[in-house]
């Protein structure tokens, strides 16, 4: 009888066959084969609470999201050069999601991808190359956004090795930076001289319009306000990566700029949108896309492909049908209050950041130095796998547990988890 290859195995093969330098999770990482809504599943039968994965919103094997894929698999799937309904509809949906004037839709395959093009969009419009950003962001992995990409948790070398274009700014942080508490718009204040100052002026300013790589931080109030109005008088644009937190998870707001009180220029969308399926988008006014041409023509062989817009369509579909906004606001809600109790009995846990469900807990060796709790982190990263919980740590300290569960999680999941981080920081790590 053939032995079935052992996990072990499967990693040996991983470790030749898979380039190297790829993250991958957790020291001894669970084989993961199989997922239904807000579960994985591994090959010794274990189950796991999916708390971090962002990208699966709907939750993981969706039957209506398989069903509709494999439809159109059996239909049709080709590039975007060919006309059909697909394409139409996704891009009229999304932008119906978007305020006035953004409604001209640009269909790519990742957050990258658009991050890349909203900056191509930029200085194509502008004529100029200058760009802002802001400090510990992450904004993906090509030339242009690994060049405004300064989070050192994922380049140590981020800050001392831009390209001169690049030009960066405080990351707001209320907690532990510069400005703390309700002195935190001076983050503003100080971007904005900032921008006032720069010559030659920005093409474009761009940030997450919700502190998603920082932990699930807020902006302060105002800040995109005052940085988007600095931007707009020097002729620059305004650019909102929405990749990680936008698309329904902050629960009171679909959009993390809706926060702000604020209307980008252009939306960069990735992630949740395809639930998994390699799907992106630039979303901004048909002025702005028109700048394009002097580019030529924009193409992408996959971008906007009949099954990326099937995909993209049906998950919205489901978003709205089984009210998942909603239910992230609810169950949002009920997590950051049981993780405050938690705050109350357990001093290593700092804070508690985020909005919906998009939460961040800040963990600390002392809550006056605010001596960030990295191998804490881990080490509990490490515990929660082992009680059944996928957990990552993130921030450029590596100290906040970062949560961004399906939409669909409930209380009971959502109590599982916090019984779990319970009995682990009362049990020791
Ligand atoms: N922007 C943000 C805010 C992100 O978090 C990420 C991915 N972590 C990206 C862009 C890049 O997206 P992708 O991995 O789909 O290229």
């Amino acid at each position: 009888v053939a032995t079935p290859p052992t996990v072990d195995h499967l990693l040996e093969r991983r470790e030749s066959a898979f380039a190297p330098v790829q993250e991958h999770y957790f020291r001894e990482p669970p084989q993961i084969e199989r997922g239904w809504r807000n579960h994985l599943f591994d090959t010794e039968g274990r189950s796991y609470l999916d708390m971090v994965n962002n990208v699966s919103i709907l939750g993981h094997g969706h039957p209506r999201l398989a069903a509709a894929v494999e439809q159109q698999w059996r239909l049709l799937n080709t590039n975007s050069r060919f006309h059909y309904r697909a394409v139409v509809e996704f891009s009229e949906r999304l932008s119906e999601l978007l305020p006035e004037p953004l409604d001209a839709v640009f269909l790519v395959n990742s957050g990258t991808e658009a991050d890349d093009l909203a900056l191509r969009l930029a200085w194509a419009n502008t004529g100029r190359r200058d760009v802002i950003a802001v400090r510990e962001a992450y904004h993906g992995w090509s030339d242009a956004t690994d060049a405004i990409s300064t989070s050192v948790a994922d380049n140590p070398n981020a800050l001392h090795s831009r390209p001169s274009w690049v030009h960066t700014v405080a990351a707001p942080n209320a907690y532990r930076g510069q400005y703390r508490g309700p002195d935190a718009y001076r983050y503003a204040e100080d971007a904005v001289a900032y921008i006032n100052k720069l010559s030659p002026p920005p093409a474009a300013f761009l940030s997450e319009s919700f502190y998603g790589n920082a932990g699930g931080m807020a902006l302060p109030d105002g800040y995109l306000q005052a940085v988007y109005a600095a931007v707009r008088r020097a002729g620059g644009l305004c650019i909102a990566d929405e990749v990680q937190v936008g698309y329904g998870r902050l629960g009171n707001h679909f959009w993390g700029f809706e926060q702000q009180g604020v209307v980008p220029d252009i939306v960069t969308v990735a992630k949740a949108m395809g639930n998994g399926h390699p799907l992106g988008a630039v979303i901004t006014t048909a002025a702005i896309a028109a700048g394009y041409r002097s580019q030529g023509y924009f193409f992408s062989s996959a971008g906007g492909s009949p099954v990326s817009c099937v995909a993209g369509t049906t998950v919205l579909d489901v978003l709205r049908d089984e009210q998942l906004q909603e239910n992230a606001r609810v169950v949002g809600d009920h997590l950051r209050m049981r993780l405050l109790e938690l705050a109350d009995r357990h001093p290593i846990i700092g804070a508690v950041h985020g909005m919906g469900l998009y939460v961040g807990v800040e963990l600390v060796r002392d809550r006056i130095t605010l001596e960030p709790a990295a191998a804490e982190t881990a080490a509990i990263c490490e515990r929660m796998r082992e009680l059944g919980v996928i957990m990552q740590p993130t921030s450029d300290r590596l100290c906040v547990l970062k949560i961004k569960p399906p939409l669909g999680v409930t209380i009971t999941d959502a109590d599982f988890f916090a019984d779990a981080l319970d009995r682990v920081l009362t049990e020791g790590w």
